[in-house]
């Protein structure tokens, strides 16, 4: 029997031809290898199969194999359609399985004769058991699977293509191949990247172990134990460059000190009108301690909407004033800029110090003046847009960047300011609630702080999900709000393949709201007028002089008008769950009880039904995280190429968190002892590392 080691070719394999070899090679199937990392869907548990005789009701999902009897199409009474029924038998009984949707291509799966495994939750009318719509895996009867199937195995599914299924490349197909790899397999051929003493420390199985385990699974603690080592590499790659980039930004960059005493942030403080929360202190401790270091500080607060990010930032910048350096507060639109901009000037002005506003839209000879006045050092203190990161702007001595919600900052624009010969302190603040495994891989080069409570006295917003004939009952409530002084948000989708689109919907709805709210002053803010415009009708908002603001979702983050306490968000299935939660978070920041009206037709996707459910259950950001990751999974949330998280075949972000924990733990073991990866026993580490997608600047570092 030849020996087979994990770089051989496939086509050496006994029983690949050169068209099977082919059709494996057009799935990216070359070697040996190849093949091994290929892994199954998912399992069948033989010990969870039951006997159709012996099928007792129960809760949860069982699972059956028997072959079909007949599938007939019967027709609905009263809406019409039609349902496929399936008998399906396994010689102790006879189960019914009924589906409603795609009838005509199930009716041609469900042949009679042929065998299928079917899980899902008993029903039962009479004596008989049904399933509706359950999850189907066609079974081969040949005497392997069956032999399988009878003596207790775990049967692994495998992911199949038209062209792998032509050429015999099934489930049943690869299960074959497979087990005659194995057979002929020199398990030694499999070099392991982790070293052993690593391993044992952590108790992790061997690769070559733990890829048999994972497709000739001789128990479920083995499969499990087998599985969890490959997930914790997928993950490990990914921690380890955090890492690295971690050690780098420690080693490699200078920073500036601060170490003089607090004497602006005090007066602030003993000025503020109000306590701050203990989120807010221990916060605070943490950017004090970063600013005392001669290392750039990387920090992200993380606080729910309203939680006062605001007024921590604005103590940072002050503690940097304190050490003879400038500041500057970066926020995401000329509207917010703005108002920071005037925030900070009530607080700031009393202190003898002025502020410089600077953003894209600013007439020249403003934008000149604010110029010169960073450039010579005249003012301390800026807020703007990112025309703050421009080339234009030369600083006197930039000691601490806030970046205000705005997740993306990252290591480009770090990068740019590098550029400038600068290295200030960074501090990014953001509501969008980030889940603990992505702020450990994602925002992994980040520390992180988070303000945990809102300050007292804030009650949580009652939301409620509207349908659209209960419209006028729903302006008749917000009329009452506004008559006892309160104001409101209408917001509209933006439809962003359109503007044009956009801004017909949102001045049309603007008239109809108009003349809803008779009255009352209504005012209308969106995405297309210029900032003059923006600004009076913002600053009317906040005035109250407008009692009712329809707008697109230009005021999507960070506007803070306190006496608002409704908002209203129309078609509220087209937004995403973060964005409703941010949507949300502009009422609910006074003493008032506020509202959410999510507006929607009762044409709702599956989805769309759970993040409006999810909505009115929770107001709890990270909740709300956890839920949209959830549901929409992390490639989808924050785009994998972006965050550079690599394709995860079987780690899943949010089940397998302690995995992700465990990986950076590894990671930091790894480079305790040996920072550059240089030892021999980590040179597979290296290699692999090597190969990553990543950035430059770190593989200078391990090259
Ligand atoms: P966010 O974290 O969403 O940026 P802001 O900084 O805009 O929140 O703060 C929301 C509101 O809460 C502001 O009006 C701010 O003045 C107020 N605020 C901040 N901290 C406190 C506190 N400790 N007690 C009471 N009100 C506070
Ligand atoms: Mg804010």
């Amino acid at each position: 029997m030849s020996s087979l080691t994990y770089t051989t070719e496939i086509q050496f394999i006994p029983g690949i031809g050169p068209e099977r070899a082919k059709a494996l090679k057009a799935s990216g199937i070359d070697v040996v290898k190849h093949l091994l990392h290929y892994y199954p869907r998912k399992y069948l548990d033989r010990t969870r199969i039951l006997k159709i005789g012996n099928l007792r009701w129960a809760e949860g999902s069982v699972t059956v194999i028997g072959t079909v009897k007949k599938a007939d199409l019967i027709k609905n009474r009263g809406k019409g359609g039609q349902r496929l029924q399936v008998f399906l038998e396994d010689g102790t009984g006879t189960l019914e399985l009924i589906f409603f949707q795609g009838v005509q291509y199930l009716k041609t799966t469900f042949r009679p004769g042929e065998a299928f495994a079917v899980s899902g939750n008993l029903e039962q009318f009479g004596p008989r058991f049904s399933m509706i719509h359950p999850e189907y895996d066609h079974i081969q009867q040949d005497e392997d699977e069956l032999k399988l199937i009878n003596t207790g195995g775990i049967i692994p599914l495998y992911p199949t293509t038209d062209l792998l299924r032509k050429t015999g490349f099934d489930s049943r197909g690869f299960r074959r191949i497979l087990k005659r790899v194995f057979e002929r397999l020199d398990l030694n051929s499999i070099p392991d990247p982790l070293p052993l003493a690593l391993r044992n420390r952590f108790s992790v199985s061997d690769l070559s172990l733990s890829l048999k385990a994972v497709h000739q699974p001789a128990s479920n603690d083995e499969l499990i134990s087998g599985l969890n080592r490959l997930k914790l590499e997928e993950i490990l790659y990914f921690s380890l460059q955090v890492a690295l980039r971690k050690l780098q930004i420690r080693e490699n960059e200078k920073g500036f000190t601060f170490s003089a005493e607090d004497n602006l942030v005090k007066k602030f403080y003993q000025a503020l009108p109000f306590q701050l929360t203990s989120g807010q202190i221990s916060v605070l401790r943490d950017i004090r301690q970063d600013l005392k270091r001669p290392h750039p500080m990387n920090r992200l607060i993380q606080g729910d909407v309203g939680s006062g990010k605001t007024v921590v930032a604005m103590m940072a910048m002050l503690m940097a004033v304190d050490n003879g350096f400038q500041a500057a507060f970066m926020a995401p639109t000329e509207i917010l800029a703005e108002q920071h901009y005037k925030t900070m000037e009530t607080y700031f002005k009393p202190l003898g110090l002025d502020v410089v506003l600077l953003t894209g839209s600013l007439k020249q000879g403003s934008k000149n003046t604010g110029l010169g006045l960073i450039q010579t050092g005249m003012s301390r203190l800026v807020v703007g847009t990112h025309a703050l990161i421009e080339d234009q702007v030369i600083f006197q001595n930039l000691g601490l960047i806030v970046v205000d919600e705005q997740h993306r900052f990252g290591v480009m624009q770090r990068a740019r300011l590098k550029q400038k010969g600068i290295l200030p302190h960074v501090l990014v603040m953001s509501a969008t609630p980030i889940p603990r495994t992505l702020a450990m891989t994602v925002y992994g080069d980040l520390e992180v702080s988070k303000i945990k409570e809102l300050p007292t006295g804030r009650l949580p917003v009652k939301t409620t999900v509207i349908y659209d004939k209960d419209r006028l009952q729903l302006i008749r409530t917000i009329r009452e709000q506004i008559k006892k002084g309160r104001q409101a948000y209408f917001v509209y989708p933006l439809i962003e393949e359109s503007e044009k689109l956009d801004l017909k919907a949102a001045t049309e709805a603007f008239e109809e709201i108009r003349s809803d709210f008779e009255g009352f002053t209504t005012g209308l803010l969106h995405g297309r007028m210029n900032s003059e415009e923006k600004e009076a009708v913002m600053s009317g908002f906040k005035s109250g002089s407008i009692q009712v603001l329809v707008s697109t979702t230009v005021i999507e983050v960070g506007v803070d008008v306190p006496n608002a306490t409704v908002m209203v968000i129309e078609h509220a299935e087209r937004f995403g769950l973060a964005q409703l939660h941010q949507l949300r978070g502009r009422v609910g920041r006074g003493h008032d009880q506020s509202y959410c009206f999510l507006i929607t037709s009762f044409k709702l996707s599956k989805d769309g039904k759970e993040r409006l459910a999810t909505m009115e259950q929770t107001t709890d950001g990270f909740v709300i995280a956890e839920k949209d990751l959830e549901i929409r999974g992390a490639g989808d949330l924050y785009g994998t190429r972006q965050s550079g998280l690599p394709d995860l075949q079987l780690l899943d972000l949010v089940k397998d968190e302690k995995l992700v924990v465990q990986s950076r733990e590894m990671a930091s073991a790894i480079l305790e002892s040996d920072p550059h990866l240089r030892k021999p026993e980590h040179s597979l580490l290296r290699e692999r590392l090597r190969n990553e997608p990543s950035d430059a600047i770190l593989l200078n570092e391990i090259a």
